[in-house]
């Protein structure tokens, strides 16, 4: 039997984990946590009968505590940690949380010596260098579920790191792909959040849009596979059929392909190195689909893509800056307090703004990184809102 304990689990990654649980009798959800959606927590608890819960707020843990008495209860972004650590037998930490909240609860699932099975990129992207290098002190695995990711992890499996020419990862285009630069100024969050290819939670939806996934997705293969950053290639392909390919010296190129579907990179997360059957997932027909495109990606009509790639040359707090920004810009969005097109404005203001460039000077620790997020973050909803 494997315990898992599960962030995020009332979100789009997190229902999709529990369905694969639901399918597979080795699997029991021994711990979950959720932020707002307290009608979903309470179905999660009816279903899986989890021994431990985490909730954002301490009103909910108020009422869940008087319907199911026996679970402890945790809170906060402390109960997140606590979660990860839970002493429990085989357990099986996955990150389904969106956002720099993922960060912490990362690194102490790393610091107990546990895998982590990790959705959350935010994590790598603003922690990248501290959670590789202790999950290598730790001989701990950092298991991606992003398709790109998984595809990546699926295809090097065996392979030497000396042998990669680069890595290729691919972008569907996101909401706005057929739409100049100067269509953007007048789109609506409606139109936003209206994904051709995936259906997935509100931030990473707008983060296709705007293509600031990809620039994260960059920074998180760069990471995950110890690979320069100009080694990893974005190119557009609108069909989210290839998520990912290896190009070897010797110019061999391999591809994962699949449906887009999460149902497969979470699975694969959980059964690594095996590619087991299941029902859910919905098989390829390569005859029903015709033709796969490929683009170059331009870096002019999508600058945020660019602005990733520099901020992580750029070392220092840059990417923390880059998250953080993005993060209040997006919510923002969400909010209808500010336009599409504001969201790339307020992210590179960020990252030239004075009042943040002293956090760069020194060496890089948990602390200052989450401080540094929640300057940056506050200090731009608030201005704003
Ligand atoms: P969702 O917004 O759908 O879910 C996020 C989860 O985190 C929810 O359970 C939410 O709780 C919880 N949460 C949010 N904020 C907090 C907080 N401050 N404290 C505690 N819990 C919190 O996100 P997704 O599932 O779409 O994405 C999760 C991660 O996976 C992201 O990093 C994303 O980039 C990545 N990813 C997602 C893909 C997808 O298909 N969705 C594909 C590839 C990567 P509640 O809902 O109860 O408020
Ligand atoms: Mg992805």
């Amino acid at each position: 039997m494997k315990n898992v304990l599960l962030l995020g689990a009332t979100g789009s990654i997190g229902t999709q984990v529990l369905d694969v649980i639901r399918t597979n009798a080795e699997y029991c959800l021994k711990a979950f946590s959720f932020g707002n959606n307290i009608e979903k927590a309470k179905k999660i608890i009816e279903e899986f009968k989890p021994t431990m819960v985490c909730a954002s707020h301490s009103y909910d843990i108020d009422t869940l505590e008087e319907e199911y008495p026996d679970i402890e209860y945790v809170i906060g972004d402390i109960g997140l940690q606590t979660l990860v650590s839970y002493d429990v037998e085989n357990p099986v930490v996955i990150n389904a949380l969106v956002g720099a909240v993922g960060l912490m609860p990362t690194a102490v699932a790393i610091d107990n010596g546990r895998d982590v099975i990790l959705a959350n990129k935010e994590a790598l992207v603003i922690g990248g260098e501290i959670i590789m290098q202790k999950a290598q002190e730790k001989h701990v695995k950092i298991i991606p579920i992003d398709s790109e990711h998984s595809g990546l992890f699926q295809l090097l499996e065996g392979k030497n790191k000396e042998d990669i020419n680069k890595l290729i990862i691919t972008a569907s285009g996101g909401a706005f792909r057929d739409k100049t630069k100067e269509e953007l100024a007048t789109v609506t969050k409606e139109e936003a959040l209206n994904h051709p290819n995936w259906q997935m939670g509100d931030k990473i939806t707008i983060d296709c849009a705007t293509m600031m996934n990809k620039g994260f997705e960059l920074i998180e293969a760069h990471y995950l596979f110890d690979l320069d950053i100009d080694k990893i290639e974005p190119i557009l392909h609108r069909e989210s059929i290839v998520h990912a390919m290896v190009e070897f010296k010797d110019g061999s190129v391999f591809a994962q392909m699949a449906t887009s579907d999460m149902h497969l990179p979470i699975q694969y997360a959980l059964e690594y190195p095996h590619h087991l059957k299941n029902d859910l997932i919905q098989k390829l027909d390569l005859t029903k689909v015709g033709n796969l495109h490929f683009e170059e990606l331009s870096y002019e009509r999508y600058p945020l893509v660019k602005v990733a790639k520099d901020a992580l040359k750029a070392g220092g707090l840059q990417c923390t800056i880059l998250n953080a920004a993005n993060e209040a810009a997006v919510k923002l969005f969400l909010e209808e307090k500010i336009s599409f097109v504001e969201i790339e404005k307020i992210i590179i203001n960020a990252l030239k703004n004075p009042k943040y460039q002293g956090f760069n000077e020194g060496a890089v620790n948990l602390m200052k990184i989450m401080t540094l997020h929640e300057m940056v973050y506050n200090d731009l909803y608030y201005q704003y809102s």
